[in-house]
């Protein structure tokens, strides 16, 4: 077997993709208490764990494992909203949200590499029919025939688990349409099934420049050998990686945990891009953890650590108001025409404000 290889011309990640986990009797440690329930958190909403991911768990409830593996307390969540983010309300057509000015997002997938107990969007992925080849073209006709739309976000589920044949039709028809001007892509491959970002797939997605990317890591012990060769191979194929990562109870509430994975993410080239707080989405509040602990953990990198490891921190509004970014008060006050300021290390200091114009 070569490398990236391919074991009689099946690539590696198609068979680690192939001999993913999906049912509860085929897990390892398989919880046995509870049973049914989880038999029903599954119907709900699937699981897939590939043996890549799998292999990281080192015990049971560890920072892996809670990201992967079911839990019942997926179903005692009624109250929460199926679709917190109203992704559906600014949906002009099936498949693509416009919600901000000069930009949209475009799902082009319904699977991902592994089904992450906490996703916003779990009331759909791996659901057939989330998205159609009939959704893509109608969300890359909206896109043509709306000339303000500058920039496309694809999303999914996850776009690098479509054929490389296919990827490279839906980036050509976007990038034909002259108005766009750059295309990003969202991502979880490099961390759950890094095999994917093959020699081919970078050469594949450097003809769409620019494109940017924006994978998807939540704990230090995700950035292994494998995901830095995947994505130095993305880095030097000339895109930009961000890292959008989600502050959840239990696998990243922690500042040491927090400032290993940005110091992390810089080793590996890509740059903390967001740190979101968890939405409120039906089957994930045992996740959710408070706006003041998220703030205290961004209050922690500041200063503490380079600019660059600092993500922004938002949460995105209930209903479809969009992001919000936060960030704990660092300027406490004015007295005449001086500003009060806390720095990193809590030190109040007086600083003078200038003048417009
Ligand atoms: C997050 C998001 C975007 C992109 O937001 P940026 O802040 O530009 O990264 C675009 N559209 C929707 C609907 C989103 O949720
Ligand atoms: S990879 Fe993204 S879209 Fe897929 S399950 Fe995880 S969070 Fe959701």
């Amino acid at each position: 077997m070569s490398e990236d290889g391919k074991e009689n011309s099946v690539p590696v990640w198609k068979r680690l993709l192939g001999e993913s986990i999906v049912k509860l009797n085929t897990l390892p440690s398989s919880p046995r208490a509870h049973r049914e329930k989880l038999m029903e958190v599954i119907s709900r909403y699937p699981m897939r764990i590939n043996p890549y991911y799998l292999g990281l768990i080192k015990e049971e409830n560890d920072p892996i494992y809670r990201q992967c593996v079911p839990d019942i307390r997926e179903l005692d969540d009624k109250r929460a909203a199926p679709d917190p983010l109203n992704e559906e309300g600014h949906s002009p057509v099936r498949g693509l949200t416009h919600r901000y000015p000069d930009r949209v997002l475009l799902l082009v997938s319904s699977e991902c590499a592994m089904y992450c107990r906490f996703c916003n969007r779990k009331r759909k992925v791996g659901q057939p029919g989330m998205v159609t080849d009939k959704s893509i073209e109608e969300g890359i006709d909206y896109i043509k025939a709306h000339r303000e739309v500058h920039d496309v976000l694809l999303s999914g589920g996850d776009p690098l688990l479509l054929e490389d044949a296919r990827l490279r039709e839906i980036l050509s028809a976007l990038h034909a349409i002259t108005h766009v001007d750059i295309i990003r892509i969202g991502t979880r491959v490099p961390c759950t099934l890094p095999q994917r970002i093959t020699p081919e797939l970078a050469g594949l997605l450097q003809e769409f420049h620019p494109l940017y990317m924006n994978v998807h890591f939540n704990h230090p012990v995700e950035i292994t050998a494998e995901a830095t060769l995947a994505c130095s191979r993305l880095a030097d194929a000339g895109i930009p990686l961000g890292c959008q990562t989600v502050l959840l109870k239990g696998v990243n509430d922690d500042l040491h945990v927090m400032q290993k994975l940005m110091r992390k993410l810089l080793t590996i080239r890509v740059k903390p891009y967001y740190l979101f707080h968890g939405d409120p989405a039906r089957g994930t509040s045992h996740f959710r953890t408070s706006v003041s602990r998220g703030l205290n953990i961004i209050r922690g990198l500041q200063g503490h650590t380079s600019g660059l490891c600092f993500p922004h921190f938002a949460i995105d509004l209930l209903g479809g108001g969009g992001k919000v970014p936060l960030l704990p008060d660092y300027l406490t006050g004015r007295d005449g025409g001086s500003l009060l300021v806390t720095n990193y290390q809590g030190n109040a200091y007086r600083h003078p404000d200038g003048m417009d114009d």
